[in-house]
């Protein structure tokens, strides 16, 4: 099958680098976006979907978000080992900084096509919502839902963002970098004993119990959705981490695979019910073996694909 050509499509941001810009000895598991774009494409739904090629983020648009010593250190090479360790995808390599561009340039492209054409695009990477103000943390390196929220503002006409962070892990950077934004609303469902230890205050936090399962999970999903909806936004940043699944390695919670379905339609749902554009940031995911993972981010972005078409 071939992806479509049709820009009406669900819009779909990828690049090689998403792969290829990590080292091959890191711990993270890079291999997943590569595997997931073969199984797309080898799927009846690639016609629903077309594949867009991110360019480079800017200096001046990571600096909607970032502090500029820690943007340029990023930009030239020379983070100290410690700023390194801490982000996490070691060992280092040079391609990390193209990779870096690219990504979070993907999702700041499918927030304006979202906003300029309605329904769901997405980034088939990214969510790194570890990331703070001056330091990355946790896998994150610059916070993409933050830069996006803010470009989405500054540059879009945009009045008001909402953050839905459903990853198993709180998404404590954007709560920090977003904290006196009024114009936006930072909503976490997380697990309360995962990383980051020590939590930061979103505007909303909900936090879920250790191996929950569907049920509850899905019930504080629903009141995340109605907080979502009372700040009547124009536009949804969905966190959208498969890492709450119970065969992942670093969360805590034991979803399953239809849990994790549900969920996405939730999301799916009310958004197009009330005309809410929506960008999907891909986040966590590390089942051993990593098929489960793929298995929820295949249901993922081709039920987003569906829903994309109900738009229109
Ligand atoms: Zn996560």
């Amino acid at each position: 099958m071939a992806f479509s050509s049709d820009l009406d499509s669900f819009n779909l941001w990828y690049h090689p680098l998403y792969t290829d810009g990590i080292h091959e000895e890191a711990r993270f598991p890079r291999e997943r976006y590569q595997m997931l774009l073969k199984r797309l494409e080898d799927s009846e739904q690639c016609q629903n979907i077309k594949l867009r090629l991110p360019e480079s983020i800017s200096r001046e648009t990571l600096l909607l978000a970032h502090d500029s010593d820690y943007v340029d250190g990023f930009l030239s090479g020379t983070l100290s080992e410690k700023e390194m360790r801490r982000i996490g995808l070691t060992p280092w390599t040079p391609k990390m900084i193209e990779r870096t561009l690219r990504l979070t340039g993907g999702a700041v492209e499918a927030t304006i096509h979202a906003v300029n054409n309605g329904g769901v695009t997405g980034n088939m990477a990214g969510g790194t919502h570890h990331a703070h103000r001056d330091y990355g943390s946790g896998y994150c390196v610059f916070n993409d839902l933050a830069i996006s929220a803010l470009y989405a503002i500054e540059n879009l006409s945009v009045n008001r963002v909402a953050i839905l962070d459903l990853d198993v892990h709180q998404g404590d950077g954007t709560a920090t970098i977003l904290s006196d934004e009024e114009r936006t609303r930072t909503i976490s469902v997380h697990c309360a004993t995962n990383f980051p230890f020590r939590k930061s205050v979103s505007d909303f936090d909900l936090s879920v119990e250790p191996l929950a399962g569907d049920e509850d999970y899905l019930k504080i999903v629903r009141d995340s959705l109605e907080i979502c909806l009372d700040f009547e936004p124009d536009l949804v940043l969905y966190q959208a981490g498969v890492d709450g699944l119970e065969t992942d390695d670093l969360g805590k919670l034991s979803v399953s695979r239809e849990g994790m379905m549900k969920r996405n339609r939730y999301v799916f749902e009310i958004m197009l019910e009330n005309r809410i554009s929506t960008v999907v940031f891909m986040g966590g995911g590390y089942s051993k073996p990593i098929e489960h993972t793929l298995d929820a981010f295949y249901d993922l972005f081709t039920d987003a694909a569906e829903w994309n078409k109900r738009w229109k």
